[in-house]
């Protein structure tokens, strides 16, 4: 037995070495556990699903892709129509042209004015419909309020429809025939499958119901063996539905809707949710666990928030992140639907074999 430090009163000198050491152990835990804490130094804090990550193991996957299509005379393109000049458009346009400019994709900017007409607008559709060396058209919406934005959509030749909004994209991830899949949730799926999370017989709650998110989530979730429930704003008791959620996608676009306490323990959790936060009390309620993240939000007058309440960061097994969770995903699985398309309308079946599997 080693001498007791000259520090220890003759109270904690009737303690044995090991029960010393517990004790030592003990208090420095029941400290950690119940100081207010800061989102990485939490008890028991979910895996966090980085969505930067797998975008950068996409991405080297794709640049592969891209090199080789290229070689073989067949360089990717993607055509953006950008009507007007609505300054969240202009830069989610800008980013989607950088992301083709980083792997090696050509890419176009059509600009019509905010008074184009539905007419108009399908001339343009058409003319890319045409255009061999473009695979992907993108028609950023929203569009001006005299635009029939449904027609544009289903204007666009389903395999260059790389949004995967088309009716004939819809009707085949119905059926789970191959097609181009609607980005966001084709990104939600990379997430968990990259992460190894068995969706398998897994109980899936997908909570919104849009046709760009929530459907075809739920329907990819489907097609890989999840017993599926989809709940909406008519949903009856939705606590108890998700308490049951082994996988739980949230798509509502509330901030902070889904509270800790409705998240069954250890469930992967997808926080499709991107909402700016300045109301203070809410920004409180949201961060009141969080002194580091709820400082920075005081400091900028906003935040960016999930649909997923933070504090799920200590229920849940493992949980995508606002920002950097989802949201770099979606261009992601543009890029990767834009050398798809590139594939699949000109190159020759025997490129097949080279493909990386995000793209197949
Ligand atoms: P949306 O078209 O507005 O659909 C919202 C869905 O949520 C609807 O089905 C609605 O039900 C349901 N809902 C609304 N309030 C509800 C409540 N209190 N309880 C249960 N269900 C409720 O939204 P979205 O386009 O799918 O987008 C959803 C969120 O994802 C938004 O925050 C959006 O910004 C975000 N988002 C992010 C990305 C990304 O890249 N990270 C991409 C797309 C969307 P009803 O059908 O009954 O009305």
């Amino acid at each position: 037995m080693t001498t007791p430090p000259k520090a220890l009163n003759a109270e904690s000198r009737r303690f044995p070495d090991h029960d010393l050491c517990f004790l030592v152990f003990a208090c420095v835990m029941i400290f950690f556990c119940a100081a207010p804490q800061g989102e990485s130094e939490h008890c028991m804090t979910a895996r966090i699903l980085d969505g930067l990550k797998i975008r950068d193991q996409i991405f080297a996957e794709l640049s592969d892709e891209v090199r080789l299509l290229t070689a073989a005379g067949v360089r990717p393109g993607l055509a953006a129509v950008l009507v007007g000049e609505n300054p969240a458009s202009q830069l989610y346009v800008k980013s989607k042209i950088a992301a083709c400019e980083q792997l090696g994709i050509a890419s176009a900017l059509l600009t019509p004015p905010a008074t184009v007409s539905t007419l108009d607008l399908l001339a343009v559709v058409e003319d890319l419909n045409r255009a061999n060396d473009i695979d992907g058209i993108l028609v950023q919406l929203p569009l001006p309020p005299q635009v029939d934005t449904k027609r544009i959509l289903e204007a666009v030749d389903p395999a260059k429809d790389v949004d995967g909004f088309h009716p004939v994209n819809l009707g085949r991830l119905v059926s789970g025939r191959p097609g181009l899949v609607a980005c966001t949730p084709a990104g939600c799926m990379e997430i968990l499958s990259r992460n190894e999370i068995n969706i398998e017989g897994a109980n899936a709650v997908v909570l919104g119901r849009s046709d760009i998110v929530g459907k075809p989530m739920a329907l990819l979730l489907m097609h890989a063996n999840a017993t599926v429930t989809i709940c909406h704003s008519k949903t009856r008791g939705l606590p108890d539905i998700l308490r049951h959620a082994d996988i739980l996608v949230a798509a509502i676009g509330k901030a902070g809707y889904v509270e800790p306490d409705w998240i069954k323990p250890g469930a992967a959790v997808i926080d499709v949710g991107t909402n700016r936060v300045t109301d203070a009390k809410e920004g409180e309620r949201l961060f009141h666990n969080f002194p580091d993240r709820l400082e920075k939000f005081r400091a900028k007058g906003s935040a960016l928030v999930g649909d997923v309440h933070p504090g799920a960061i200590d229920i849940a097994g493992a949980l995508t992140p606002v920002p950097g969770g989802v949201g770099p995903m979606t261009i992601t699985m543009l890029m990767s639907n834009t050398v798809k398309a590139a594939r699949l309308r000109r190159a020759s079946p025997k490129f097949s074999a080279t493909q990386s599997s995000v793209t197949a």
